[in-house]
């Protein structure tokens, strides 16, 4: 193979999610026959519920094997709809919805529709990597919130201040929040939206997709807020409260015109999602919530282990996260960088974690442990790190 490629100049901005790369590298290590423990990729390890699981096989068996309209089929936006009119408090209808394949296009083609060359895109940093990965593709201009521990990770409207200009287009927030498991209550989202009130051409992206995933308190949304849900995207989906990863269900929730835009991109891109899909999120939400209750009641009693456990262990500091199932303690003291030691832990002792920088550079002096791993499994990781880290 002599040809050459030459890659558009736009893939010079794009960046990526290493947590696959690191699943990759774990896995090598465990054809090798090397034990590890997985505390590295953001998904449940639990199985989709069962009634979930026989509503798309009897879905598939009554013919949702076609193309649907591309927005989703229209029973299915309305179960959605009504869903998160009552998680949010903001009353949409059908045609305020998109449905996609996993949450992750809401993310991308929401930004694609709005934001042109040179437009500023504040996003959390260290958050989800996509996206300023996405506002830099698009040519738009990705302005980093450096988040920072001694404000337990979460954004403040005076500081927020400071980093909006006449160019910004879009603020991107995340609560719960991957990778710090920081909750955005009342109170901070009242900050930040006193600094955008009045700034009618900046678009929210609210990435909520971890809002079930909430240890105290209740979910609280920006959308919610005067006129708020006129300039709001809010991105949700089946992968994290239903264990449905592998499965790639999200939805979008905007203002109609938006989401007529955004549905034309997913003709242009993936023309719908599936059938038997869509059937599985309408019985997930319309069905018993007991599985989700149960399912968060396990992340919250490893939660408490595990912070339980990093607390115990000399120079590592810990925030104490409200939601999500990440927790991000601070590296600073042992004299390494952050992928240093994601690689060291992994090599050391076998437990596979992703360097805070995977989440942005101001993720540097973190790491990222995901509890979504059994507890014998979180108790096994504890004792390893903590041997490990003492000889350092
Ligand atoms: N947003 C955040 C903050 C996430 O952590 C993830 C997945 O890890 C997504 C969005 C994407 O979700 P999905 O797998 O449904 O595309």
């Amino acid at each position: 193979m002599g040809i050459k490629l030459r890659l558009a100049e736009r893939m010079s901005r794009l960046g990526t999610e290493t947590a696959f790369e690191v699943l990759a590298r774990a896995r090598a290590l465990e054809a090798s026959g090397r034990e590890i423990i997985h505390l590295e990729i953001g998904e449940p390890d639990f199985d989709t519920p069962e009634f979930i699981r026989k509503a798309a096989q009897k879905a598939m068996d009554a013919g949702f094997t076609h193309y649907t309209p591309a927005a989703g089929l229209p029973d299915v936006r309305k179960v959605v709809a009504d869903h998160l009119s009552k998680k949010i408090g903001v009353a949409y209808q059908p045609e305020n919805i998109v449905i996609t394949p996993g949450a992750k296009p809401v993310m991308f083609l929401s930004i694609l529709a709005l934001i042109e060359t040179g437009d500023e895109v504040i996003y959390p940093n260290p958050g989800f990597p996509i996206y300023e990965s996405a506002a830099n593709f698009v040519g738009g201009k990705a302005v980093p919130y450096p988040l920072q521990e001694k404000d337990g990770f979460r954004m403040e409207g005076e500081k927020l201040k400071k980093l909006v200009t006449d160019k910004t287009r879009m603020l991107i927030l995340n609560s719960p929040h991957n990778p710090t498991g920081a909750v955005l209550g009342k109170k901070e989202l009242e900050g930040i939206f006193e600094v955008i009130k009045s700034r009618e051409d900046i678009w929210v992206l609210s990435d909520e997709i971890y809002g079930r995933i909430l240890y105290d308190g209740q979910h609280t949304s920006i959308a919610a807020f005067p006129g708020m849900a006129e300039r709001t995207i809010v991105l949700d989906g089946m992968s994290k409260a239903y264990a449905m990863t592998g499965w790639r269900l999200g939805f979008g929730a905007m203002p109609e015109a938006l989401a007529q835009a955004v549905t034309k991109l997913a003709i242009n891109d993936f023309s719908c999602t599936s059938g038997f899909g869509q059937k599985a999120i309408e019985a997930a939400l319309t069905g018993p919530q007991e599985e989700v209750e149960k399912m968060v009641a396990e992340f919250k009693a490893r939660r408490d282990l595990i912070v339980a456990g990093l607390k115990q262990i000399p120079r590592l500091t810990v925030t104490e996260p409200s939601g999500a199932f990440y927790v991000f303690p601070s590296i600073k003291d042992f004299g390494k960088s952050s992928k240093e030691m994601a690689d060291y832990l992994l090599e050391s002792v076998g437990v596979a974690c992703l360097s805070g920088t995977a989440f942005g550079k101001f993720g540097e002096g973190y790491i990222r442990f995901s509890y979504a791993n059994s507890q014998k499994n979180i108790r096994l990781a504890l004792e390893k790190i903590k041997t490990t880290l003492e000889k350092l």
